[in-house]
Parts: C-alpha cells; sequence; structure tokens
C-alpha cells in the first residue's frame, strides 16, 4: 500500500534526515480532514508526506446531520469522500487502536485484516468525542444518540415509520407510543435535531390523512433551567418560547430516569411510552485515548497547549498534538483556566493553526499561539426558522435560518459538496422534500433470505 507500515522509528534510523518527516492524522473529521489537507498544500512531498487513517471512508459534516436527517438535504451531501479531498496524502481505512507515542508509533487496525504498526514523526490526535451517556436503566437498549450520519438516515427512517405505524394500527396505545418522540438534552445538536424531525413530521402528515398533527407529541427533557447554553439567556427563552407555539413538551430542570422498553421515567414523576429516544446530552473525548500514553485532564481530554502541541505538566511533549473535541485546548480569549468550547468553529480553526504550526516546527521555528475568539451560534429550528448570536448580533425567524444555512453552506469543504448542497435547498424549495421511510435499508437481506430458502425447509 505504500505505507511504511510495520518500520519502526528506530529502524528508520539515519535516513530520517533525508526522508521527509511523516505525519499521522488519527481521525479525519472536522480537525484531521482540514489538517489534512493544508498539510499536504503547505508542505512539499519532500518536506513531509501525510497519511490519515478513519474507519470511515468520509468526514461528516456535523452541523447538517439536522438537515439531513429532516431530508433538506441528502444524506451523501453533507459528507465529504476524503479520498477526493486528500489526493495528495496516503489514506487508510481503519481504527488507530493504540498509540505509543515514547515509540512514535501507533497500532491501527485496518477494516480488514491484521493490525499493523505505523511509526511518525508527528502525530495529530483528533478522533473527536462519542455520545457521552449515563447509566440510566434502559438507555442502552432503546437509546439512539445523534452523532453520525447512520444515526441520522436511521432516525429519519423510523419517524417515518412510526407515522405509518400510526396510521395502519386500530390499537390507540400503539398510536400513542409510536408517535411520541423523546429527546433528552437541549444543547445545538439536540434542539435542531427535535425541532427538524418535528418540522419534517408535520410536513409529512398532509399525505396521512388517519393522523392529526395534535396525535404528535414531542417531548424534549433537559437537566438544567435552560436550553442552547452558547448563546445568551433571552435567545433560550425565545427557542423554548417557539417550541411550545408548536405544541412541543418541554420539560425544563428534568432528568430521564429510566427508559425500560420504552416506558420513560421522568424526574418530575411523569410516565409515558415514547418508540424513540433520542440521547443529546453532551459528549465525552473518545475512548481510543485511553490506549495512548498522552497527558490527560480531569475530563479525560488531551491537554494541550494554546500552539496545540500536547503538553505534560509544564513539559512540551515533542511531535504530538492534538485539538477538536478530544483535546483541551486554552481559550486566550478568556480568563485563565477557560478552555475553547467542543465546537466546529474551534475544530477547524485549530486545524489550520495546527498544521501551520506543524510546518513551521519542520522547517526549525517556533509554533504561534491558536486565539479566535467564539463568534456565536446559528441553530435552525425546521425550514425558515431558526435563532443567532453572532459577534454579539441576535436574530430570530427567517434571517437567523438563512445565515445559518449560508455560514454552514460557506463552511463545508469543497466546492463540490457546496453546490450539491444549494442544488438540494433548491429543489426541496421547488418540489418539496422527500418524506418517505427507506426503513428496508436497515435489513436488506431479508426478502431475499425469506425467497431463497431452499423448497420445504422451515420458514425462519
Ligand atoms: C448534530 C450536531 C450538530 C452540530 N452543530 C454544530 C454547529 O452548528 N456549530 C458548531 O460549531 N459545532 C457543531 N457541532 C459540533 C461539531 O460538529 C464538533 O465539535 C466537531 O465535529 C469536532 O471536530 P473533531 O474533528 O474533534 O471531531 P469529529 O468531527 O467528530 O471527527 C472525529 C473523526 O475521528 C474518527 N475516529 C474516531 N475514532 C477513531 C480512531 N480510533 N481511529 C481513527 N479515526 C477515528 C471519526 O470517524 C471521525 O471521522 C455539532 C455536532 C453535532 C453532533
Amino acid at each position: 500500500m505504500g505505507v511504511r507500515s510495520g518500520i519502526t522509528r528506530a529502524a528508520r534510523g539515519k535516513i530520517d534526515d533525508v526522508n521527509p518527516k511523516r505525519i499521522l492524522v488519527v481521525g479525519a473529521g472536522h480537525v484531521g480532514l482540514y489538517a489534512a489537507l493544508r498539510l499536504s498544500k503547505k508542505l512539499s512531498s519532500r518536506e513531509a508526506e501525510v497519511i490519515v487513517v478513519d474507519p470511515q471512508p468520509h468526514m461528516t459534516y456535523q452541523p447538517f446531520l439536522p438537515e439531513a436527517a429532516a431530508g433538506n438535504i441528502s444524506p451523501r451531501h453533507s459528507v465529504v469522500p476524503l479520498r477526493r479531498e486528500l489526493r495528495k496524502c496516503r489514506v487508510v481505512a481503519g481504527a488507530v487502536t493504540r498509540i505509543d507515542h515514547d515509540r512514535k508509533v501507533a497500532v491501527v487496525q485496518p477494516i480488514v485484516g491484521p493490525t499493523r504498526e505505523i511509526a511518525y514523526d508527528h502525530v495529530v490526535v483528533a478522533p473527536g468525542s462519542v455520545s457521552r451517556t449515563l447509566p440510566i436503566p434502559g438507555l442502552h437498549e432503546q437509546g439512539i444518540g445523534f452523532k453520525t450520519i447512520g444515526e441520522a438516515i436511521f432516525l429519519r427512517n423510523h419517524v417515518l415509520d412510526r407515522l405509518d405505524v400510526a396510521a395502519a394500527t386500530t390499537d390507540p396505545e400503539v398510536r400513542r407510543r409510536s408517535l411520541t418522540f423523546t429527546f433528552v438534552g437541549g444543547g445545538y445538536a439536540g434542539i435542531e435535531a427535535l425541532a427538524e424531525m418535528e418540522d419534517m413530521a408535520r410536513d409529512a402528515l398532509r399525505y396521512y390523512p388517519e393522523l392529526e398533527p395534535e396525535d404528535m407529541r414531542w417531548v424534549l427533557v433537559e437537566a438544567t433551567n435552560r436550553v442552547l447554553p452558547e448563546v445568551d439567556r433571552d435567545m433560550g427563552a425565545y427557542t423554548v418560547q417557539q417550541l411550545l407555539k408548536r405544541n412541543m413538551d418541554i420539560r425544563l430542570d428534568t432528568r430521564l430516569e429510566s427508559c425500560v422498553d420504552g416506558v420513560v421515567k421522568l424526574s418530575d414523576g411523569d410516565s409515558f411510552r415514547s418508540d424513540t429516544i433520542v440521547w443529546t446530552a453532551g459528549v465525552k473525548p473518545s475512548p481510543m485515548l485511553d490506549a495512548t500514553d498522552f497527558p490527560r485532564d480531569e475530563r479525560r481530554r488531551v491537554t494541550c497547549l494554546p500552539t496545540l502541541q500536547v503538553v505534560d505538566g509544564d513539559r512540551v511533549i515533542e511531535g504530538a498534538w492534538s485539538a477538536g473535541d478530544c483535546a483541551a485546548v486554552p481559550d486566550l480569549t478568556k480568563e485563565p483556566g477557560n478552555f475553547c468550547s467542543p465546537s466546529a468553529q474551534h475544530a477547524v480553526r485549530q486545524a489550520a493553526r495546527m498544521a501551520d504550526n506543524i510546518a513551521l516546527v519542520i522547517r526549525g521555528r517556533e509554533p504561534v499561539d491558536y486565539k479566535h475568539k467564539h463568534a456565536g451560534s446559528v441553530a435552525s429550528l425546521g425550514l425558515h426558522k431558526g435563532v443567532a448570536q453572532v459577534y454579539g448580533v441576535k436574530m430570530t425567524g427567517w434571517p437567523a435560518w438563512f445565515m445559518h444555512r449560508t455560514y454552514h453552506m460557506s463552511r463545508i469543504p469543497s466546492f463540490n459538496r457546496k453546490v450539491r448542497v444549494v442544488v438540494d435547498w433548491s429543489l426541496a424549495f421547488f418540489l418539496k422534500r422527500e418524506v418517505v421511510a427507506l426503513g428496508q435499508l436497515h435489513d436488506p437481506r431479508e426478502e431475499f433470505v425469506e425467497a431463497s430458502q431452499p423448497v420445504g425447509a422451515p420458514r425462519v
């Protein structure tokens, strides 16, 4: 495959001086993709070779997941194919399972075949985060997260499928629980997912004469007394008002206590059945980091300097860099002790600074600090509805929604994706969005297995 896999740093010995430096990028999300792209543009092939490892063949532009789930954007267009964008890098389809930075070696589990070691000179640690869950009875069995394109597609099909179930059944209890959708966590991921899915379902109901919008129950469970902590309180309050106007059931200061067999029990004493429980209550750094020798803080993030170099106390770990959701990067625009929030806004800017710093260090120069004042947030609350607070300017309704779209369209990597997303939006404007469930995607072999049963074989 051309990658010098299996060659340890010691074995390479003296050839390092004449060989290009090897930069290993772990994870090709917001940080990894942008860093690899920039590194491959800034450094010549004589200076560095860039290897990118990710189990997925694409970067997922997560801010578009709610719109992809709602059918405003094709799911294919909210991801960026790695091999197309990273032509100057080597892309390895697999997961890094261990990093021994003392030896500067990473263990990679390719999507097929045995594990292999890849030696490196610099490593970019960017595996991002996973859903942060709690030991709530039933959550593991009943819940679904909202961080991957697979989860977004599943949720879309599931919600539309529940409308079909509700329309077909004569049992009022089955109908009630099919049409009860519960979201836990009121950050931007949870609010956007809830608002976009409700908007889509309400839109779909025009084709279901058996169902009325009032039959649906959309519940938001949030443990604190506000939503959207990324914007000011008044904007959070506006968002709650808008959701209440749409007849949503918003439970602030309330926790999910149990959801065994789909019976939702809340800390306010209420209990109801729900076929859909979406967990969006925060993230935690990738558990892969447990198999590394990098220093971590109390929230299990890799500790970094503002230069994005990994640091242990006051000792800089040479050749190790990190950013994004898995990293504790000091926020120099705030009082000491504050760290950058886990957001795409910081991730892509940190990636650019980090790539520039790696190039500086390779060329024997000093790295520069990352400093960016969080500009604010934009959130979509469904078609033509939104809330935004950018550089202190507050917007609601259509202007905020328009800003959400234009901002993210400008941010999604590659001209190709930008065009495709704009075409999706334009088509939906004229032709209305598709509201059909493709639930078969989740078990595509079922029909063939049934049809290819040997004659006389017992039916399974
Ligand atoms: C629904 C949703 C909406 C959001 N909306 C916004 C928004 O509007 N604005 C905003 O600023 N932020 C938003 N965010 C947050 C933002 O998307 C994240 O902060 C950002 O993606 C973090 O970038 P990252 O590179 O650290 O991680 P990611 O982008 O998650 O990338 C991590 C990559 O690492 C790969 N990986 C994981 N483990 C391994 C391994 N062991 N080996 C190799 N590769 C691995 C993964 O496959 C993935 O490709 C949203 C998030 C979600 C879920």
